[in-house]
């Protein structure tokens, strides 16, 4: 059976963007691996006062937490990279300004697809579209481009920042997908199977040093928009992707 890889730029994209399609791939028996990158971090916003050196491992046990709750079969995997502020010495109000992606190293981002390539030879790989244009998400976004085969990429939509982006804005970045990857995307909406909002608000909300429990809410009540479903983006004639878009 067909491997599926969901590339995770921090310890909670995954979760916050496809918990209900990870909830639902789970039973249908795939074997799935989240692959976290930017693991070394200090942010943690909600959290009593702690050393900068114990919170990775705390984000580390929220993800753990969070994912087990879907599934104790999800595997994981970290990369233990330095996230953007502590990378690139920035500012937290500079992550998601377009002037950061200048600061990127290219070979840092030649790097990441050399390790993102294997995933592609056991299955199929999932990484976030970059709404909201996060270094990071873009970083991760554009490693895997460069390295996907046989129509074996699509993509979700990056959580919370879907929330604040346009459909107009979502989908010029979905044809420059497009045009980079010389590839037709089509939208699929994947659906749980039972009470699927209050499900996912329960996983995000393990998540207690990141989020809010109104942006937990924001984060699960996004799913209404899909009547109680994620949509993802797949390659149009992928047989690959079929097995998980059904
Ligand atoms: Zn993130």
């Amino acid at each position: 059976m067909l491997h599926l890889t969901v590339l995770s730029p921090h310890r909670d994209d995954a979760a916050f963007s496809l918990s209900i399609g990870l909830s639902r791939w789970v039973k249908l028996g795939t074997p799935m691996k989240i692959v976290n990158f930017f693991t070394e971090s200090e942010y943690a916003p909600y959290a009593l006062p702690m050393q900068a050196a114990v919170i990775p491992a705390l984000r580390a046990r929220e993800d753990k937490q969070a994912l087990r709750s879907i599934s104790p079969l999800i595997r994981m995997e970290s990369l233990h990279l330095l996230d953007a502020p502590l990378r690139l010495h920035i500012g937290l109000d500079a992550i998601c300004s377009t002037e950061t992606a200048r600061l990127q190293n290219r070979d840092e981002t030649t790097w990441l697809a050399s390790q993102i390539r294997r995933y592609f030879s056991r299955g199929v790989v999932m990484a976030p579209l970059g709404l909201g244009n996060h270094i990071d998400h873009l970083v991760v976004n554009h490693a895997a481009v460069t390295c996907a085969t046989n129509q074996r990429l699509a993509f979700y939509e990056d959580l919370p920042y879907a929330t604040w982006t346009s459909e107009c804005t979502l989908r010029q970045k979905v044809s420059d997908l497009e045009n980079q990857t010389r590839t037709y995307l089509i939208p699929r909406i994947i659906r749980g199977r039972s009470v699927v909002i209050a499900d996912k608000l329960r996983v995000v909300s393990r998540y207690k040093s990141q989020i809010t429990r109104e942006e937990g809410k924001a984060i699960s009540y996004f799913a209404r928009r899909y009547h109680g479903g994620e949509r993802i983006w797949v390659p149009k004639y992928s047989k690959a992707w079929m097995a998980f878009t059904q």
